[in-house]
C-alpha cells in the first residue's frame, strides 16, 4: 500500500439512524470535494458525506452489516496486515479496519497507529473512534433513533430549518461549547453508541503511559533515532515529494533530515516569518545542509492578526494559547497556494518532551510533562483541519503513538540533561544536522513570529490593561468562536479588531 499526497477522505458528516430523517448539510471549513454515500444496514441506514480530493470511494468499506468510514490514514499498515488471514483481500485503509473490526470488534482501535477518526455501523450499534491523540478532532450528537457525528463541530450546529434532535448526554466526552447536545469524542477513545436509544458506552484505547523508563545514553539516543524515522518514512512513503515546515529549531530540522535521509529524492521545506520577527535565516542553514528546495514566506503581522478567524474556524478551539500557536502556521497555509501538498512538521515534540521548560529542575519538568499528558485533550492543536483549509494534509511524526509512547516515558535526566532541553533528541539528531542546528535553544512558534507580542500589542492598543491581556485573549477567541462556529459566519466576514474593541469595551464597563 503506497501513501498517496492526501488520504481517501479528510472529513466526514455521518447520520446513522433507524427511521426516516435527513442529515444536516455538510459544512466543513477543510477544503475539498463532498461525496454522499448511503449504506442501508438491516436495522439503520448509514448516510455520510466525505471530504475528499478524488477517492471517496476508498474512504468507505462495507462487509456484510457492517459499514465504515475513515477521515485520515493508519501508519502501522504493514504490521495490521500480519493480523488478517493471507490474501485478504485489503486495499485501503477503511478495508483494513473494517477487516480488523470484524476479528476484534471494537478492541480493533487498541491495534491503529494513525491520524484518523472512524465511524461504523454494525447492527443497532454506531462505533466512534479517534486515534490515540485524538488528532482528528471528532464530534457526536446522539439521540434516540439518530447518531450524528462529525469532524467539524460546525457540520453539526442545527439549521434553523432543522429541529435539533433532543441529545443525550455522553459520559465522559466534554460538550461543546454553546451547541446543545454536541460532544467531542476525547482523544484515543471508541464511543460504542445505542443507535435506538442514543446512549453510549466508552472506552479508551490509549492513554499516555505514566510510567518512566530507564536507558542508557546510547540506547535512549537510538531508540529515539529509530522511533521517528519510521514515522517519518510511514509519513513519506509514495511517490509526492514532501513538503516540511521548518523553522530551524531542532524538532522541524530533525524531521526535515530524516525525510532527506528516508526519500532519496527532492524534499521541499518552507518557512514563514512576519516583519517583526522570523527564523529565516536558521531555516536557511539547515535548507542549505540538507539540498532542500526552500521557500520563505513573509506575512504582514496586520494580515497575521486579521487571520485570528481562519485559526478559530480551523481548529474550532477555544484556548488563547493553542490559538497564538497556530495563528502563524495557519498563515502559512493559506499562503501556501497550489497543489494539495503533504506536510510533515516538527509539531508536538515540546510536549513530552517538556521542551518549553526552561530550568534544569527534573521533578518540575516531569510535572510539566505529565501535566501537559494529560490536559491535551480537546485542544484540537494537532487538528489537520488548519492545513486543510486550503486543501493541503498535514501530519505530526513527534505525535506518531510509537514515538509519543517512547518519547513520554524517557526518564526525565534523558530529556533535561548537561543543561540542554531536549537531550536526546538532540543528541539523536546530530549526525544529521549541523552542531549550530543540534544546539539552537527552543524558541515557540508564536515567538519566533512574534504574534504573542503582536496581539498583546493589538489589545493594550485598544485599552486593555497589561494585567487583563491573557484574559482578554481569551475573550476575544470565545467571541470568534460563537461567530465562525456557533454561528457559522464565513472568517472572511469575522474581523478580529472588531472583536478586540468588543471585548476591550465589555472589560471597561465591568472594572
Ligand atoms: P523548537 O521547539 O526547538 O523551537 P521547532 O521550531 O521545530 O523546534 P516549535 O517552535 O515547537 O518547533 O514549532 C512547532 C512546529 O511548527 C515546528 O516544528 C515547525 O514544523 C512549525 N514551525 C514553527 N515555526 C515555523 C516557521 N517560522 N516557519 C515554518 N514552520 C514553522
Ligand atoms: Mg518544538
Ligand atoms: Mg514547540
Ligand atoms: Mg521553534
Amino acid at each position: 500500500m503506497m501513501t498517496p499526497t492526501l488520504p481517501a477522505a479528510t472529513g466526514f458528516l455521518v447520520s446513522a439512524r433507524q427511521g426516516v430523517g435527513r442529515a444536516p448539510g455538510p459544512v466543513f471549513a477543510t477544503m475539498g470535494a463532498h461525496e454522499s454515500v448511503a449504506e442501508a444496514l438491516r436495522t439503520q441506514t448509514l448516510d455520510a458525506v466525505l471530504v475528499h480530493s478524488g477517492s471517496a470511494e476508498d474512504a468507505v468499506a462495507r462487509f456484510g452489516d457492517t459499514a465504515l468510514v475513515l477521515a485520515g490514514e493508519l501508519y502501522n499498515r504493514e504490521e495490521l496486515l500480519t493480523l488478517l488471514p493471507s490474501g485478504s483481500d485489503v486495499r485501503t485503509d477503511a478495508q483494513l479496519v473494517l477487516a480488523l473490526l470484524g476479528v476484534y470488534d471494537l478492541h480493533a482501535f487498541r491495534l491503529l497507529n494513525g491520524r484518523f477518526a472512524a465511524a461504523a455501523a454494525l447492527g443497532n450499534r454506531v462505533l466512534l473512534a479517534t486515534d490515540h491523540a485524538g488528532s482528528v478532532p471528532l464530534y457526536t450528537l446522539p439521540a434516540p433513533g439518530r447518531v450524528l457525528a462529525a469532524t467539524e463541530i460546525k457540520a453539526l450546529v442545527p439549521s434553523t430549518a432543522d429541529t435539533p434532535p433532543a441529545g443525550r448526554p455522553v459520559a465522559d466526552a466534554p460538550r461543546v461549547r454553546r451547541v446543545p447536545g454536541v460532544h467531542q469524542v476525547p482523544a484515543g477513545t471508541v464511543l460504542d453508541l445505542d443507535v435506538r436509544t442514543g446512549t453510549a458506552v466508552t472506552s479508551r484505547t490509549w492513554a499516555p503511559p505514566l510510567s518512566r523508563r530507564v536507558m542508557s545514553e546510547a540506547e535512549a539516543t537510538a531508540a529515539v533515532r529509530t522511533t521517528l524515522e519510521r514515522a517519518v518514512r510511514a509519513r513519506t512513503a509514495g511517490g509526492t515529494t514532501p513538503l516540511v515546515v521548518l523553522s530551524g529549531g531542532i524538532d522541524s530540522s530533525g524531521v526535515a533530515a530524516l525525510a532527506a535521509a528516508h526519500t532519496h529524492g527532492p524534499l521541499d521545506t518552507l518557512s514563514m516569518g512576519t516583519e517583526t520577527a522570523d527564523e529565516f535565516a536558521e531555516a536557511r542553514v539547515v535548507a542549505g545542509h540538507l539540498g532542500s528546495a526552500h521557500r520563505e514566506i513573509t506575512v504582514p503581522t496586520a494580515d497575521l492578526l486579521g487571520q485570528l478567524p481562519y485559526a478559530v474556524w480551523a481548529s474550532e478551539s477555544v484556548d488563547p494559547d493553542i490559538i497564538e500557536y497556530l495563528l502563524p502556521l495557519t498563515a502559512l497555509y493559506r499562503a501556501l497556494d497550489g497543489p494539495p501538498r503533504r506536510i510533515l512538521t516538527g509539531y508536538g515534540a515540546d510536549i513530552p518532551l517538556a521542551g518549553m521548560h526552561r530550568e534544569d529542575r527534573l521533578p518540575q519538568l516531569d510535572t510539566a510533562v505529565a501535566y501537559d499528558m494529560a490536559t491535551f485533550d480537546g485542544l484540537n492543536e494537532m487538528t489537520p483541519v488548519l492545513s486543510g483549509i486550503q486543501g493541503h494534509w498535514s501530519t505530526h511524526p513527534y505525535w506518531d503513538r510509537d514515538v509519543l509512547d517512547l518519547l513520554v516515558s524517557l526518564e526525565a535526566g534523558l530529556k533535561r540533561r548537561y543543561g540542554r532541553d531536549k537531550w536526546v533528541l538532540r543528541e539523536a539528531m546530530s549526525a544529521l544536522l549541523p552542531q549550530e542546528t543540534v544546539n539552537r535553544p527552543k524558541l515557540g512558534v508564536h515567538e519566533g513570529s512574534g504574534t504573542t507580542s503582536s496581539f498583546s500589542l493589538l489589545l493594550m492598543d485598544a485599552g486593555v490593561p497589561d494585567a487583563d491581556v491573557h484574559r482578554a485573549k481569551s475573550l476575544v477567541v470565545r467571541e470568534i468562536f460563537d461567530r465562525v462556529v456557533v454561528e457559522g459566519l464565513d472568517p472572511a466576514v469575522v474581523s478580529t479588531t472588531d472583536a478586540v474593541d468588543q471585548v476591550a469595551a465589555r472589560l471597561k464597563e465591568t472594572e
